[in-house]
Formats: C-alpha cells, structure tokens, sequence
C-alpha cells in the first residue's frame, strides 16, 4: 500500500523520530538511516577526490518537506538548506496545496543546448549552409561520443544554425540539441560539442571558439499547476492579495527576482540536498525569467471563478539522476531514494512542484501576518546560539526574544545571562 506523505506534526518530533518515519516511508537500510545522523557522513577521502584544495567538508541541516502530492503520488522531499523557514513554509503550502487535489506537473523531453562558436568567417551565410548540409555527419560524430546515451535511447536529436551580429562582427553559432535522459547533461553535452569543433572549422574555414552547453535549457521545461480552495489558502482577502502580489511581479523585474528567489528557496534545497548542479538551475531559471521579454516571474496566480487559487510555474529543470556528483555523494544517494523518483523528467516536475509550492508559502506570509513573524521565530534561535545558548537555553532565550520583539545578539546575551543566574 502507498505511504501519505501527509504527516501531522512531523515538526514537533525530534530528529530521531522523524528519521525513523523517513527510513520507513523510503524503505532505507539501517546503514543508510545511521548515515544520516553522522555528522560528517561525507568522508574528507572522497570529497579530496570531488573538489580541488580540500580541507574539510561543510554539513548543512538537512530536513523533509512533507505532504507533497504530484499527479497523485506522494513524495517526501529532501531539502538541504542553512534558511530558516523554507522547509515549513513548503510543507505548509504542500498543505493547502492536497486540499485541491495536489500538483499536477508535466515536463518536455530532457533535450540540452550545446553552443559552437564559429568566428573569422568570410562568408558567414556559405558557412550556415556548409554545415546544414553536413548536418547528418555531424550529428553522427556527436552520438559516437557517447554510445551509453545513445542506448539509452538519448543523444543529438537535431542541429541548428544562428548568424548573430556583435560587438566583434558577426559569428555563426551551430546547435546541437542533445537528449541527455536521466542525466543533467553538462559532460555529455560539452564531450560532443568539443569532438565536432575540428570538422566545423574545416568545413567552413572559420575559427572556433567556445564550445559549450546553455544553461538557457529551453527545451527542458517542467512545469507545475495546483488549485488551492480559498477555504485552505485563508479566504478571499488572502486570494486577491496573492493574484496582486503575482501581478506586481509579473510588471517589476525588481519584485520578480525576489518571487523567483522564493521559489529557487525549496527548489535549490532539494537540489543540494541530490547532489545536483544548482548553479545551472539558478542560471536557467533567471534567463528563462528574462526570455524574450524583461526580466518577470517564473510563476503566477489568478482568482478563478469559484474564487479558489489557480497557481503556475514553468522553467527549465536541467537536472540528473545520474552524473556529476549524484551518485557519488553518500547523502545525495539517500536522498535521492528518500525521493523515490524514476526519471529525470519525474525529479524535475517534482522540482517544478516544490518551487511552486515554495512561492506559495512565501505569498501566503506575504500578504497576511508579513514573512518577518515566521522566520523571526525561526532566526531568533539562530541568534540565540550565537549569542552561546545551547540545548533547551536555545528555545527559552529564543522565545523570550520574540515575546520582546528584539531580536538581537546583544539582547540573547543579556536573557541567557538572566536565566542562567536564576537556574543556579
Ligand atoms: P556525467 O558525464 O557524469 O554523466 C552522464 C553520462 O552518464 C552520460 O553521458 C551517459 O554516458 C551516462 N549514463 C548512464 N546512465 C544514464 C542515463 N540513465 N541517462 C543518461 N546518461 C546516462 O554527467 P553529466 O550529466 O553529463 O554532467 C553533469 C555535470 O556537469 C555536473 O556535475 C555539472 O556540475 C557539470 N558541469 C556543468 C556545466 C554547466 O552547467 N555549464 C559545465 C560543465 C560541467
């Protein structure tokens, strides 16, 4: 029988606890749940063999996002991140979100852009044409480069040509569309793009450059949409101040970067947490956000009808489930089963999913109480350790803090002080 990922209180329980309900859902071995709770789960041995200049590794916390439904399914979504509030808030929003039915998503094939950069062309139009007609042959020398992909029922599946005009002359610039399955894509992409550079240049004369995937993956969208009954979002006040708040972001790239920094929030967690590349998702996002128009947001949210919430988000998801560190990374593995996804596809509409359910939450506080009282709370207990509370001293120093509203290092001092003196 399928497991609910609807778990009332999981924040209550304590990280023990919670793990035990995580190794059950996701079915991990004792070995993997032991993993888990070691501090230092990532060995300095292996990451020396990861990264260049190793010295140690940096743990983050790593926490759930529960009640996730998509298309049906339920997921736990594995979330690393050192910002307070991104984990409740997306639980919170998955919340609301069930109450309508859950996410429905859906996703492009997972087809990435290798870039060729032709320059010094005298005839830049013979040249466009030199390789179109060599289309077949390069596309052929491209695909012998990766025979595993190519198996797997992936590879180049097309090739295009660009003249564009710049600051140093026009260039051609030849595309290869590449269908990297379940893998992001990045090493595959760039192996062919290199192998097919030398008979580029032979074939028009020109001179080659760069040679590079676009994190620009607009052929490897996921997308996401929910309805969340007005009932469950907090009433119709609420409504209407999120489809304004979404209509504001639509018009101002300035208020469009920090919607769509809300929704990378839940989206870059879980992509740490997976071991995957988040430099390319926050690359392709951004410039998805800035695609043929200003600079806007990658979601949206309108009033329908019956006065519920109808939500939207769409962007590439250039993601893997194997390649780069995902299946290196002990932790990543883990979450990657915690997941339970079987394609790259299934992760990135999840992906889509936990941004859109991310940019919920952060409206939802937005527009009612202000997104300060939740995450106060939260950073108050950060300051309280800072200010050298430990154990239960955290959430009494904390709460004092707030009770005050003065949340501040100077003031944890002095109540830590205050309560230190009365507990002795
Ligand atoms: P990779 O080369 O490690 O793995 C991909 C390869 O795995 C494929 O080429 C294929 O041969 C094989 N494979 C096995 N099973 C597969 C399956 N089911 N589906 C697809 N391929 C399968 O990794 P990658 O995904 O090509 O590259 C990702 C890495 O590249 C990331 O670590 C990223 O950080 C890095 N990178 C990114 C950029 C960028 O985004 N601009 C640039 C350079 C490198």
């Amino acid at each position: 029988m399928s497991k609910s990922s609807e778990i009332s209180g999981f924040y209550k329980l304590s990280p023990k606890e919670r793990l035990a309900i995580v190794k059950d859902f996701a079915g991990l071995t004792d070995e993997e749940a032991a993993l888990l709770e070691h501090q230092s789960a990532l060995p300095l041995d292996l990451a020396d063999h990861m990264v260049e200049n190793v010295i140690g590794v940096f743990p983050e916390p790593l926490g759930i996002g529960v009640n996730f439904l998509i298309n049906g399914k339920d997921y736990l979504i594995p979330m690393a991140t050192e910002e307070p509030s991104v984990i409740a808030a997306a639980s919170y929003a998955a919340k609301m979100v069930r109450e309508g039915g859950g996410f429905k998503t859906k996703s492009s094939a997972p087809v990435m852009i290798g870039q060729i950069q032709v320059v010094k062309l005298p005839d830049p139009e013979y040249a466009k044409n030199q390789v179109l007609s060599r289309r077949v042959n390069i596309m052929k020398k491209a695909n012998d480069q990766d025979p595993t992909l190519v198996s797997l029922g992936g590879g180049v599946i097309d090739l295009g040509t660009k003249i564009i005009e710049t600051s140093m002359g026009q260039m051609l610039i030849v595309e290869l569309f590449v269908d990297c399955r379940d893998a992001m894509g990045a090493n595959a992409v760039n192996t062919m793009v290199e192998a097919v550079a030398p008979f580029i240049e032979e074939i028009t004369g020109g001179k080659v450059y760069l040679r590079i995937i676009s994190n620009l993956a607009t052929r490897r969208l996921a997308r996401a949409t929910c309805t969340v009954p007005k009932e469950a979002v907090g009433g119709e006040e609420i409504v209407n101040g999120i489809a304004y708040a979404s209509a504001f972001a639509q018009a101002d790239p300035f208020r469009a970067a920090t919607h769509n920094k809300g929704a990378l929030n839940g989206i870059i967690a879980v992509i740490l947490a997976t071991g995957n590349d988040h430099r390319a998702i926050e690359a392709g996002a951004h410039g998805f956000a800035a695609f043929h128009h200003p600079y806007t947001s990658l979601s949206s949210w309108k009033k329908n009808p019956k006065g519920d919430l109808d939500g939207v988000i769409e962007l590439p998801m250039a993601v893997g489930l194997v390649g780069g560190a995902v299946k290196t990374h002990p932790i990543a593995k883990i979450a990657m089963k915690i997941l339970n996804v079987k394609s790259a596809n299934e992760f990135a509409e999840v992906l889509a999913a936990v941004g859109l359910a991310q940019n919920l939450g952060a409206l939802r506080a937005l527009v009612s109480e202000g997104i300060q009282r939740g995450h106060m709370s939260l950073h108050a207990r950060n300051i309280a350790i800072n200010a050298g509370a430990k154990d239960k001293m955290i959430d009494l120093v904390a709460e004092q803090m707030i009770k005050e509203k003065r949340v501040r290092v100077d003031r944890a001092k002095e109540i830590l002080e205050e309560l230190s003196k009365n507990q002795q």
